[in-house]
């Protein structure tokens, strides 16, 4: 595990400390490729927050391993990356270390460095009222947005956070997603003052999620918010005229395609792709969802074999070309009229598995 720990010390991208660039600046230079990264948020969850020392062992076998037989949870998320050379970003969920111990934690982070792939934080708060002592004092009822806490509650947090992630002997992080998407303008000033630059919380498509940040800052392209270089998550609208995140359990591998064919013809110069560490997992169950397997690996395939114009790559603090008028990503309704028919054939499938 030591030597993946520094395999990914010495390739995580360097932070560039200096000016940043400015949001506001109108720059329409074209990137000649579109970089693609792959995130996933990494979280252990206990079915409710009752009985929660009883729950825990058969709640990370099934959210971290995908439990018996099956696997179709961690390790077979990092063998399919691996199979087809792709780098992910895992945002890691550390906080509930405080209430079970730092060895499941390192169990996690330790299944990601030694595949070689990014480990990064995720913050839910949820777990700041459930430690002994309390991560933070006057915390009596559950506040799962982090846009909940004050500026100094959420410096803490995050300071939390990382210290768990660096006892279990990785570098500090330097990228870092908020919970729910819930994050607000002080998560951004929050993070500048634990010297985290890089966020991707953002996502234009959730209510929750930058509720006071301005239009243009939660728009769907890169910029620079409270000093932080913000990467949204990719959005959408489908053939509804409905907006959506690109998701890997939510959005077919044929509207994924379109989707990257069209942001490349708009100007994008980045995408976000998010998911889960169980995402390929049939929900309430730890048996794999057959038709996000496929379409995970079908889509890792693509972008092995499309790698030239889309690099998949890490989050990083490089210069990125904003467009300012990026036109929005309109799926046809054929192209989202395919995905709810398989979405209705996973839903035939769990019942009768
Ligand atoms: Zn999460």
């Amino acid at each position: 595990m030591a030597l993946a720990f520094e395999l990914q010390a010495r390739e995580s991208p360097a932070i560039v400390f200096g000016p940043p660039p400015d949001f506001r600046t109108h720059n329409t230079t074209r990137t000649s490729k579109m970089n693609i990264s792959i995130t996933f948020d990494v979280e252990v969850w206990c079915n409710g927050w009752q009985d929660l020392d009883r729950q825990f062992p058969s709640a990370f076998q099934r959210y971290v391993y995908g439990r018996d037989r099956y696997g179709y949870a961690l390790p077979k998320t990092l063998e399919i990356l691996n199979k087809h050379r792709l780098k992910g970003v895992f945002f890691v969920e550390p906080l509930f270390s405080y209430r079970f111990g730092i060895e499941p934690l390192k169990e996690i982070v330790g299944l990601i460095a030694d595949a070689g792939q990014e480990v990064q934080l995720h913050l839910h708060p949820e777990w700041t009222d459930e430690t002994d002592p309390p991560l933070l004092p006057n915390v009596p009822a559950k506040r799962p947005y982090l846009s909940q806490y004050s500026l100094e509650e959420q410096k803490v947090l995050i300071a939390r956070g990382i210290e768990a992630l660096v006892q279990c002997g990785l570098p500090r992080p330097t990228a870092f997603r908020a919970g729910n998407f819930a994050c607000n303008r002080d998560t951004l000033r929050a993070l500048a003052a634990n010297g985290i630059l890089i966020d991707s919380s953002v996502n234009p498509s959730n209510l929750e999620s930058g509720r006071d940040l301005t239009p243009m800052e939660r728009s769907s392209q890169p910029g620079i918010i409270e000093g932080v270089l913000e990467y949204p998550i990719t959005v959408f609208r489908d053939g509804f005229g409905r907006p959506r995140h690109w998701q890997v359990g939510s959005v077919g591998f044929g509207e994924s395609i379109r989707l990257i064919d069209q942001a490349r013809q708009f100007g994008y110069p980045h995408l976000v792709l998010f998911s889960h560490n169980f995402e390929m997992l049939i929900r309430g169950s730890a048996k794999p969802d057959s038709i996000v397997v496929s379409r995970f690996g079908k889509l890792c395939r693509w972008l092995e074999n499309h790698s030239d114009a889309y690099p998949v790559a890490s989050l990083d603090r490089g210069q990125i070309a904003r467009q300012e008028s990026a036109q929005t990503i309109q799926m046809p309704f054929m192209q989202t009229a395919s995905r709810l028919s398989a979405q209705i054939a996973r839903r035939l499938i769990a019942r009768l598995s």
